[in-house]
C-alpha cells in the first residue's frame, strides 16, 4: 500500500507541474487548471489511503462543507473579485496548516521526541501558516471594504508592536523546539504569529495589497512545504514548493511592475499614504468630453488605435464589442494594438485572460515595455477604463502614492480618447492629470455601452 500511495503521490505533484505550465498562456489555462485539479484529486485519495486514516465521518463532513462552501463561490465569483477570492482561498491554506502543526503537536505530546529537522519544520509551518491566515483575511476584508482599504496603521508603535509580536513567536518556538511540551506554549505561539499578520497587513495601503496577497500566497506555499518535510509527504512538499516558488517569482515581478520594494511594502513604509476607492483631490477642473460618434471619425482617420484596457473593461465586460470595433478599424487598414499594463485590472493577467476570452489575437497583446515606445507613433490612444496605470503622476510627482510605478505612457500618443463614467478615481483614490490634457478628451459612460456606440458610427461612416 505505501509503495501504490507513493505512486499516486507522484502521479498527482507531476500533473501540478503539467497544470502549472498549462496555465503559462491564456489559450491552455484552463485545461491546465482541470489538470492540476486532477493531480489535487489523487494526492486526496492516497492520503485518505494512508493507514490508520481516522474518522470517516468527520473527514466526509470536512470533505461536504468545502464542496459546498468552495464550489459555488469559485463559480458565482466575478473576475473583478478574483483577488479577495484568491486571499480567502490562500489564508485557509495557510490556516490549514496552521492547525496540521497544531494536531501534530498535541499527536507527539511536543516535539521532544521528534527529530530536530521535524521539530524546526513544524514550528516554521505553524508560525507562517499563522501569520498567512490572518494577513489573508485582512487583505480579504480590505479589497472586499469590509475594512478601509487605508493603511490603518499604529503610529510610531507600529515597527516595535511588530517587532515585539515576531519576537514573542520566536521565542516561543525555540522554547517548545528545546523540550516545552504545554499545549499552551502552541497555543501563544499560533496567537503570536496571527497578530504579527495583523499587524502587518493593516497598514499596507490598498495599491500595494496585489503583491501582499502574491507575498502570502508564496508564504502559505512554504509552510505547506515545511510540514510536508515534517509528516514526510512528498506531495505536500512538492505541492508547497511550487505554490511557493511561482508565488515569490509572482511577487517579485509584481513588484518591479509597481516599482515596488518588498520589505517596504511589508514595513508598511513605500505606499503607506496610499488609499482605495473614489476621492481624487475634489477640485473641479475643465475637461474636455467627445462623443461617440466623433470618437469614431477621429478614429476612422488614423493609421494606428492602441486600446489601453484596464479595470472599468472588465466591470463593463467590455471585450467582445473592443473586438468588434477592431475588427471594424482593420477592416479599414487601421492597425490596431492592445497596451496591456501588468497590474491592469485587478488580478495579474486580468486584461490578457479577458481579451483571450474575445479571441483578440495574441500578437496584438503589446506588453508595456515594447507598446510604450510605439505610443508617439500611435494616432489615438484609447483608454478603456483604465486610470491608474496611465496616470503621469508616477513619473512627474514625487508626492504620488504611486510615484515610481511604471505606466503605460498613453499622453505620448498624437491624441489621447478616454472612456469611462464619471472623473472618479481608480484604485490608487488619486487623480489622473492625464485626463486634463490637452490632447484628451473624455468620452463619458459605461465602457460596453460607448464602445457598442462606436461600433455603429463605425459602421454608419
Ligand atoms: P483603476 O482602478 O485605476 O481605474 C478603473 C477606472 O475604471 C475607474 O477610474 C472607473 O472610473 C472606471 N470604470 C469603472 N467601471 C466602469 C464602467 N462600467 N465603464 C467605464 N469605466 C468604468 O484601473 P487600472 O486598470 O488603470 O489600474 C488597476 C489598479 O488596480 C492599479 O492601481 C493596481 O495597482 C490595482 N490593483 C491591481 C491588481 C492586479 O493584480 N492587476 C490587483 C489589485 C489592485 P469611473 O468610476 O469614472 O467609471
Amino acid at each position: 500500500m505505501t509503495t501504490f500511495i507513493a505512486v499516486l503521490y507522484i502521479i498527482s505533484f507531476a500533473l501540478f507541474i503539467y497544470g502549472l505550465m498549462g496555465l503559462t498562456g491564456p489559450r491552455t489555462a484552463v485545461r491546465g487548471n482541470w489538470i492540476a485539479a486532477v493531480g489535487m484529486g489523487i494526492a486526496v485519495i492516497a492520503t485518505l489511503l494512508t493507514p490508520g486514516m481516522g474518522n470517516w465521518l468527520l473527514i466526509a463532513l470536512g470533505v461536504a462543507i468545502g464542496v459546498v462552501v468552495g464550489v459555488p463561490s469559485a463559480r458565482k465569483v466575478k473576475m473583478t473579485a478574483m483577488p479577495q477570492m484568491v486571499a480567502l482561498f490562500n489564508g485557509v491554506g495557510g490556516g490549514a496548516v496552521a492547525l496540521i502543526a497544531w494536531v501534530e503537536f498535541r499527536t507527539t505530546e511536543g516535539y521532544a521526541h521528534e527529530p530536530a529537522y521535524v521539530a524546526i519544520a513544524s514550528l516554521f509551518a505553524a508560525i507562517v501558516g499563522s501569520v498567512s491566515f490572518w494577513g489573508s483575511n485582512i487583505a480579504f476584508g480590505k479589497l472586499q471594504e469590509l475594512i478601509s482599504g487605508r493603511p490603518i496603521t499604529l503610529g510610531k508603535l507600529q515597527q516595535p508592536v511588530n517587532a515585539l509580536v515576531l519576537i514573542a513567536a520566536i521565542v516561543l518556538a525555540v522554547v517548545i523546539a528545546s523540550g516545552g511540551d504545554a499545549e499552551l506554549l502552541m497555543i501563544g505561539l499560533l496567537v503570536a504569529a496571527g497578530v504579527l499578520g495583523v499587524v502587518v497587513v493593516l497598514p499596507i495601503g490598498g495599491a500595494d495589497m496585489p503583491v501582499v496577497i502574491s507575498l502570502l500566497n508564496a508564504l502559505t506555499g512554504l509552510s505547506a512545504a515545511a510540514m510536508g518535510l515534517a509528516l514526510d509527504n512528498t506531495a505536500l512538499i512538492v505541492a508547497g514548493m511550487i505554490v511557493g516558488a511561482s508565488g515569490s517569482i509572482l511577487t517579485n515581478l509584481m513588484a518591479k511592475a509597481m516599482n515596488r520594494s518588498i520589505p517596504a511594502i511589508v514595513a508598511g513604509g513605500f505606499g503607506g499614504g496610499t488609499a482605495v476607492a473614489s476621492g481624487g483631490s475634489g477640485e473641479v477642473r475643465p475637461v474636455r468630453s467627445t462623443s461617440a460618434s466623433d470618437t469614431a471619425i477621429q478614429m476612422a482617420y488614423a493609421n494606428k488605435v492602441v486600446v489601453v484596457p484596464g479595470y472599468g473593461m472588465a466591470v463593463a465586460q467590455a471585450q467582445h464589442v473592443v473586438r468588434e470595433m477592431a475588427k471594424l478599424l482593420e477592416a479599414k487598414g487601421i492597425t490596431v494594438a492592445y497596451a496591456i499594463h501588468p497590474v491592469a485590472g485587478r488580478m495579474p493577467g486580468h486584461m490578457n485572460v479577458l481579451l483571450a476570452e474575445a479571441d483578440v489575437p495574441y500578437e496584438q497583446l503589446k506588453e508595456m515595455d515594447e507598446i510604450n515606445s510605439e505610443f508617439a507613433q500611435t494616432d489615438v490612444a484609447l483608454v478603456i477604463g483604465a486610470n491608474d496605470v496611465t496616470n503621469p503622476a508616477a513619473e512627474t510627482d514625487p508626492g504620488s502614492p504611486i510615484y515610481g510605478m511604471p505606466i503605460l505612457k498613453v499622453n505620448h500618443s498624437r491624441s489621447v480618447i478616454v472612456l469611462k463614467r464619471s472623473m472618479s478615481s481608480g484604485f490608487a483614490g488619486i487623480d489622473n492629470e492625464l485626463f486634463y490634457d490637452a490632447k484628451t478628451s473624455m468620452l463619458f459612460g459605461d465602457a460596453k455601452s460607448s464602445v457598442g456606440e462606436i461600433v455603429e458610427e463605425l459602421k454608419a461612416l
